[in-house]
């Protein structure tokens, strides 16, 4: 099964996609972490890659599409995958088609977390990450129990560079200009499915795995 999350930066995308993974046994491919890693290792993609991430501008579809193209490839994706900040542009889900495709695979549905331009304000700029784990908290909707700790491994939190409040607007600008025909283009192929990403994590989570409806549940 091959399922698609798409949603605003703070629409809550990698934690709805990382449940969904977990839940239907799926590898988890989140652009986003792949780029950062490559950022820490300092590798030759994440020293090209940096200015565009630390800007909040995405990174050219060519080099994105090779990196998710590579970990495709690799064995924990061979019956599936949730994707996770990737197709980020109409040319990205033309080729995420051709890479399924040519595998003899489809996209199965593509979730949309639809969340208020305020709401993603207020999200992205409290927000705080797990180094270890990547659960997330926030400074007031949903601090961890010690400061700069995670609840559930103990991690370091930390503070994504590009949360600030001037990348952040600028990620917005940059996913309602040419992420929005994302959703045209599964809306096209009657894929899309929309959930109310406002509500509290778990009924979203609930909401996305009533989407996914029994047939595709059980195909895990
Ligand atoms: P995310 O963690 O998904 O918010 O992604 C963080 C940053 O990585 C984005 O602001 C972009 O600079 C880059 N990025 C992640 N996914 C993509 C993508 N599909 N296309 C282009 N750039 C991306």
């Amino acid at each position: 099964m091959f399922l698609v999350f798409l949603g605003a930066p703070g629409a809550g995308k990698g934690t709805q996609a990382a449940i969904a993974s977990r839940k239907l046994g799926l590898a988890h491919v989140a652009s986003g972490d792949l780029f950062r890693q490559a950022v820490d290792k300092g590798t030759r993609l994440g020293k090209s890659v940096k200015a565009y991430m630390d800007k909040g501008a995405l990174v050219p579809d060519e080099v994105t599409i090779q990196l998710i193209s590579e970990r495709l490839n690799e064995p924990d994706c061979r019956s599936g995958c949730v994707f996770d900040g990737f197709p980020r542009t109409t040319e990205q889900a033309r080729a995420l088609d051709r890479m399924v495709t040519s595998r003899g695979e489809a996209i199965d549905k593509a979730i949309y977390i639809e969340v208020t331009e305020k709401e993603l304000l207020k999200r992205l700029s409290g927000r705080w990450i797990c180094r270890k784990c990547q659960a997330p908290y926030h400074e007031v909707a949903s601090p961890p129990k010690a400061r700069n700790i995670c609840d559930k491994c103990d991690g370091e939190l930390y503070q994504r560079s590009d949360d600030t409040e001037e990348t952040v607007r600028e990620r917005l600008k940059v996913y309602f200009a040419q992420t929005t025909p994302v959703l045209d283009y599964y809306q096209a192929e009657g894929k899309l499915f929309a959930v109310d990403g406002n509500l509290g994590m778990e009924e979203v989570s609930d909401n996305i795995i009533d989407a996914l409806g029994p047939k595709l549940v059980k195909t895990k």
